[in-house]
């Protein structure tokens, strides 16, 4: 019998599918990243996906596993073809516990809907990324993502207390308990966290929940130029406030967001920080003096939101960066090569110093945006499809950005994924430790059945 069919067989007919004009649909993801998959198959239950991987056994093809599709380092892309896992259809949520602060779900769950569930009991699932509208929490879980609040809740992995897991054999494991805290046996829920895919598929996921803080306010600040904010930040985090979230918006950034919408309120500067401060009303007070403190020798211009309209206002400047990026120059046929680079927090204002003596050096305009208050910054160029010059150029500048937050202790990735686009990089920021990510690898998936290609392994 054809692959095709027996998939039909498990998922049934209209679950599976070889025709061309579907496979397009699930050649790339939010990144520059292209591969092509033989077959799409939409499970709806763990004995699904467990049928599939052990079909997958028997024609020793790969399998990859999508969420969204939104990733931004080709993660979900099926560069050695195989079989695609489209998540999407297992998205119920199974419970919403509030006295043991827990949510069950499915992983295909859309990140947004989670939350518009989870309000109605005072509740949310910190975990905050630009793309919350669109991307799973299967997805969230595989790239271990994060967002505007990590820097005071953290990442996904703080809000993960067992997944449900199938395993590149067709075993299925649950990896941690139900319990807020347990310690028995090695930390397996840990390490399919972050693990895009390539150790085991997430049928299920047993998350943490947090309660809704009471307030919030939201402020900004506008300085000469992204070094001063960049100063700004190290010493409003070192004076003991954790803003609830602290987004950068460079000089490049702002222009381009002024292009695109001329309405917004921004003013014209090096730089723009942008604080929430959220918990109880005497506690956010207190954090927005102390910023404003802080703030008031560095900073020209300093904006507090007196209601939530003017809250959204604010808001909006930083969810409209990814639109914007076409504005740089609006001529050209352009595409967006974005990076995730994180630093440790002090290192902040010397990488982008970096970056911007790197944009005359080229002599490209590079936006820099991004979560500054935990050490991420996210740079966006723009070019020329077609011209070569042009391509090469950007990779060059890329590959500096990545090598600089590597000599200064950062990473290469601190939310999007390694994927395929970063995966060159691995070796020389995790050494040793690469080889021993290889052999979990070689020991959990020894066909290499599960995402192959990604993440150096
Ligand atoms: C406009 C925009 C804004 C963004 N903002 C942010 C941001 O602020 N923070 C951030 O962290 N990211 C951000 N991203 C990147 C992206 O949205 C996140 O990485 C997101 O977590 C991916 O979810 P997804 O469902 O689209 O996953 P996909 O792209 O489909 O997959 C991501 C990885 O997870 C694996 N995976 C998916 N589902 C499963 C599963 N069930 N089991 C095992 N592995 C699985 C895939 O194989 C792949 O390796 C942004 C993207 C866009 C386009």
């Amino acid at each position: 019998m054809k692959i095709i069919q027996e998939l039909q067989n498990i998922v049934g007919s209209n679950n599976a599918t070889s025709s061309k004009s579907q496979l397009y649909c699930y050649c790339r993801d939010a990144s520059q990243v292209k591969g092509m998959p033989e077959y799409i198959a939409k499970p709806s239950t763990t004995d699904e996906v467990v049928e599939i991987v052990k079909l997958a056994n028997k024609y020793d093809i790969p399998i990859v596993t999508r969420g969204a599709g939104t990733g931004m380092a080709g993660g979900a892309v099926p560069i050695k073809g195989g079989i695609l896992l489209d998540m999407s259809g297992m998205k119920k949520i199974m419970s919403i516990e509030p006295e043991n602060l827990q949510a069950f779900v499915e992983p295909g769950i859309v990140h947004s809907k989670l939350n518009e569930a989870l309000e109605p009991y005072g509740f949310f699932f910190p975990p905050d990324p630009g793309s919350s509208e669109m991307c799973t929490i299967g997805g969230l879980i595989g790239n271990n993502g994060s967002g505007m609040r990590s820097v005071k809740y953290g990442t996904t992995k703080n809000y993960v207390l067992d997944l449900e897991v199938v395993m590149a054999d067709g075993m299925v494991i649950n990896t941690g308990s139900k319990t807020l805290k347990s310690i028995t046996g090695y930390d397996l829920t840990n390490l399919i966290v972050g693990s895009e895919g390539t150790l085991g598929i997430i049928t299920k996921a047993l998350l943490k929940i947090h309660p809704l803080p009471k307030m919030r306010s939201v402020m900004l600040a506008s300085f000469e130029d992204a070094e001063l904010a960049g100063e700004a930040v190290v010493k409003i985090l070192a004076n003991g406030i954790i803003p609830s979230a602290c987004e950068i918006l460079d000089e490049t950034t702002i222009k381009a967001l002024k292009a695109y919408d001329p309405g917004l309120e921004i003013s014209d500067a090096g730089a723009i920080l942008l604080f929430e401060v959220d918990g109880t009303p005497n506690a956010v007070n207190d954090g927005i003096e102390t910023i404003r403190d802080v703030c008031s020798s560095i900073a020209f211009e300093i904006k507090t939101a007196s209601d939530e309209a003017e809250a959204q206002k604010i808001w909006r400047s930083r969810r409209l960066v990814g639109a914007s990026i076409s504005r740089i120059d609006p001529k050209l046929t352009r595409v967006y090569m974005g990076e995730d680079i994180g630093v440790p927090i002090k290192e902040i204002p010397q990488m982008l110093s970096y970056i911007h003596k790197l944009s005359s050096e080229f002599d490209t305009p590079i936006m820099t945006y991004g979560h500054i208050g935990d050490g991420n910054l996210h740079t966006g160029m723009a070019i020329d499809l077609l011209n070569s010059e042009q391509i090469e150029r950007v990779k060059k500048i890329a590959d500096c950005i990545h090598k600089k937050a590597i000599s200064l202790g950062g990473t290469v990735s601190a939310e999007h994924g390694i994927g395929a686009a970063r995966a060159e990089y691995v070796e020389a920021e995790k050494g040793n430790a690469l080889k021993v990510m290889s052999s979990i690898k070689k020991s959990l998936d020894p066909k290499n059945i599960l995402n192959p290609g990604k993440m150096g392994v």
